[in-house]
């Protein structure tokens, strides 16, 4: 446990690396199977050009991205060393020779010293898998996984069109790899879920041999379906206070081993129409801290 009231991912990083290490998010050039028709069209309720970025630049190559993200990171944190994140769109659906391209082409840089795949449950290959593990024993390499809630019946909602058994199935034939690292994507505020079907999604998961987890809260951006409804009035956010407290509430529960790569979202200020509170992440982040100093609690301090 580090000075903070959670396990925190920068933390981690810093210990096992000796210094700061920051993500570069990549737009690869993946397609996804709520989008191309596959499963569905439109893609999932919540989700805007696959969920890239803000900054990233798609119509670049993935060489290019890389060191136009890293320049920034350079400038602007004086950053030296970075982990290259696979995170628009789906990024294990393609054939296995052309993730391996793909990935490789990102790793082919000595400032590179990580790797991160965003990907859906159901399109995680045998190949994909032996193909990340196989990354794994040089470099360190999480695979992300999208699940989001453990409700079908809110998946179903938001046109996502996996289940959870399909993400269970996904995550105990990746924890077989010994060189991965397992995290996975919830939302909290997800259309028509109360606060007890929450609570149930972070129960299940605190119990699964997970090793990150990343804690959004339901945005709604510009341009997507959900949008629409909320200009209908359909969709409610949290307020601020209410969510620190929930994130607090969660946290006590999920076990400490377990690594937060995130507690809050990260939009785009131009397209985040709801909650617009969210866009003060260091505030945010301050604020959850104090909570937890005022309830005297940490992470995993009620997990079972
Ligand atoms: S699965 Fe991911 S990329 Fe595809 S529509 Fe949903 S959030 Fe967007």
């Amino acid at each position: 446990m580090t000075h903070r009231p959670y396990t925190s991912f920068n933390d981690y990083l810093k210990e096992k690396f000796g210094q700061k290490v920051y993500k570069v998010s990549l737009d690869a050039g993946f397609d996804c199977p709520n989008r191309d028709g596959t499963l569905a069209v439109g893609g999932c309720t919540y989700c805007d050009e696959g969920s890239r970025a803000p900054g990233v630049k798609p119509e670049l190559s993935i060489r290019e991205q890389l060191r136009d993200g890293m320049e920034r990171m350079r400038k602007r944190y004086k950053a030296q060393k970075f982990i290259a994140y696979f995170q628009a769109f789906t990024n294990t659906y393609d054939r296995v020779d052309i993730l391996r391209k793909r990935y490789f082409e990102a790793l082919d840089h000595p400032d590179i010293v990580g790797l991160s795949v965003s990907t859906r449950p159901d399109t995680l290959s045998a190949g994909a898998l032996d193909l990340l593990d196989e990354i794994g024993k040089t470099y360190l390499t999480w695979l992300e996984i999208g699940l989001q809630t453990i409700h079908d019946k809110t998946n179903e909602k938001l046109n996502r069109w996996h289940t959870y058994k399909q993400f269970e199935q996904a995550l105990f034939k990746a924890k077989q790899k010994s060189h991965l690292n397992i995290c996975v994507h919830l939302i909290l505020g997800l259309p028509g879920e109360s606060l007890e079907e929450m609570h149930q999604t972070i129960d299940t998961i605190s119990g699964l041999p997970i090793d990150g987890l990343k804690l959004h809260l339901l945005h709604v951006i510009k341009n997507t379906k959900l949008y629409e409804e909320h200009l209908k009035g359909e969709i409610k956010v949290f307020e601020e206070d209410e969510y620190i407290h929930l994130i607090c509430d969660v946290l006590e529960k999920i076990p400490s081993r377990m690594i937060m790569h995130r507690l809050t979202g990260d939009a785009a200020p131009d397209k985040l129409v709801a909650p617009r509170w969210a866009l003060e992440k260091g505030r945010i982040l301050h604020k959850i801290e104090q909570e937890f100093l005022r309830r005297g609690t940490h992470q995993g301090m009620k997990a079972i």
